[in-house]
């Protein structure tokens, strides 16, 4: 499989040089050169794989560049029911008889959906970088969930170091104490005196030293990633097939977004013939994807213009992937995907400038996309975790709750709809108890992690001090490493 960039450039290599990639040269993002897809008979002979099993069947045909037993053991390494706390690893569960469905991705060791994808990433680098000879060192910055995620992937990797940027004193207790308790010698945490954007233009200042990117192999695991979308996608394939419909027959997905990687996977999934019918993309008040999916005008936000939510994971006012999305629809307008057209757009988002497709042939092509988009308020995600414990006994999180919120009016009677469980509530406790007036349960292995010793690095808003930190590590970790 040749992969090629959504503004236009054609050779990106196969799959193990866009997962080290980043950004193509032309500044868009890494797609194969075709979705490979399933017919019906095909999609039938998935069912009742394990997880593992499903997982190489959906990926392997974007991946020619890993023999398929080194394929099979990374898989069959990272989706185990050690590290996912259930033999599905992504387990289905009925909201009563209510037609609606949990599909529980949270269950990893950060308690949130991107473990789904990131503990493959930890595998996949160890192997591909070991294969080449080559190190890698994750400059990041979280304000939760993707810090947690990458870290635990990324634990006791020989060839990964992970520098990751937090605001200092502005994480949630639990996500501080999950991050910092870590005694790990390749995991560094760096609390910045000042906000989240600030660690942003940290890391972006830094990448834009070419000379000490390449010599300190500076690399990233964000959401662009291609190869965090297609482990995604996996997931799609186990939930439809959990609810044990008749061939063919379709299932509903609703996912809380932010940007725009975890419903693209479910699209990537409808694309290689998962009898998928609508994708409903939920938002909470940062509402730049609904806006598109309801005017047909998408119009980024600036940082300073993004509100601070109560579903935190989500307050975004640029959706990176939704790029990807918007390419696979140049090729249902124009009959063959276009990056010109994707690079054209992405000209006016650079600049700020909104992107209105309304009453063009683009607009069609979404509308029969199937893509439906709701958003909802603090108060309705307040509501919707009261709800869903009176009425079934259970508890969600709040960036889940936006999804159940936002799927309900979505609802077609006899299509079952999957709401994509994002977070365990206790990630977000002090949001949950506002709704219930009680603690979530919390897993055994995080019982009373806040009172752990905790590691990191307080640090100025100073890429001078940042850099000097990152040069120090890694001269000492090469020297060990000599030595
Ligand atoms: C990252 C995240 C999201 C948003 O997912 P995208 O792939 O960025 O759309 C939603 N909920 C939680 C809990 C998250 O951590």
């Amino acid at each position: 499989m040749k992969y090629v960039s959504t503004r236009g450039a054609q050779n990106l290599g196969g799959f193990c040089d866009v997962l080290l990639l980043g950004l193509a040269p032309d500044g868009g993002l890494a797609m194969p050169g075709r979705i490979p897809t399933f017919g019906p008979e095909q999609i039938e002979a998935l069912r009742g794989l394990s997880y593992p099993e499903l997982a190489y069947a959906v990926m392997r045909p974007f991946i020619d560049d890993i023999p398929e037993t080194d394929l099979k053991r990374l898989l069959n390494d990272t989706y185990r029911a050690e590290v996912f706390g259930h033999p599905d690893i992504a387990p289905l569960t009925a909201l009563g008889d209510s037609g609606l469905y949990l599909l529980e991705l949270s269950n990893g060791p950060s308690l949130a959906f991107k473990d789904m994808a990131m503990q493959f990433l930890g595998q996949v680098f160890e192997y591909v970088l070991e294969r080449r000879g080559e190190h890698l060192n994750i400059l990041g910055a979280t304000s939760g969930d993707t810090g947690s995620a990458a870290e635990y992937a990324m634990l006791g990797k020989a060839r990964v170091n992970v520098f990751m940027l937090s605001p200092h004193g502005r994480m949630s207790a639990f996500q501080q104490a999950q991050m910092f308790s870590l005694r790990e010698p390749n995991i560094f945490n760096i609390a910045v005196e000042g906000v989240f954007d600030d660690c942003q233009d940290l890391v972006k200042a830094v990448n834009a030293d070419a000379g000490f990117k390449e010599r300190y192999e500076i690399g990233a695991v964000n959401s662009i990633n291609w190869a965090r979308v297609l482990a995604q996608a996996v997931y799609y394939f186990k939930g439809y097939f959990a609810l044990g419909l008749p061939a063919g027959a379709e299932a509903d997905f609703c996912v809380p977004s932010g940007n725009f990687g975890n419903v693209f996977a479910g699209y990537l999934a409808r694309s290689m013939g998962l009898p998928i019918g609508q994708l409903v993309v939920a938002s909470n008040e940062n509402d730049v994807l609904h806006e598109f999916f309801t005017t047909g005008t998408y119009h980024v936000r600036p940082a300073a213009r993004v509100a601070v939510t109560s579903s935190p994971s989500m307050d975004i006012g640029k959706a990176s992937n939704f790029e990807r999305y918007l390419y696979l629809i140049t090729g249902a307008s124009l009959g063959t995907v276009s990056g010109a057209q994707t690079l054209a757009w992405w000209q006016d988002v650079g600049e700020g400038r909104p992107v209105n497709l309304a009453g063009t042939p683009h607009w069609d092509a979404v509308r029969a996309s199937r893509f439906v988009a709701g958003r909802s308020t603090h108060a309705d995600r307040l509501n919707t975790i009261r709800e869903v414990d009176a009425e079934f006994g259970r508890l969600i999180d709040p960036h889940t709750a936006d999804g159940v919120f936002v799927a309900r009016p979505h609802r077609r009677s006899g299509v079952p709809m999957v709401c994509l469980e994002t977070a365990l509530p206790i990630k977000f406790e002090d949001t949950v108890r506002e709704a219930v007036g009680r603690s979530p349960e919390r897993p055994t292995k995080f019982g009373g992690i806040e009172a752990l010793e905790r590691q990191f690095t307080v640090m100025d808003n100073d890429v001078e001090a940042l850099k000097a930190f990152v040069a120090g590590r890694l001269d000492d970790r090469r020297r060990d490493a000599q030595g």
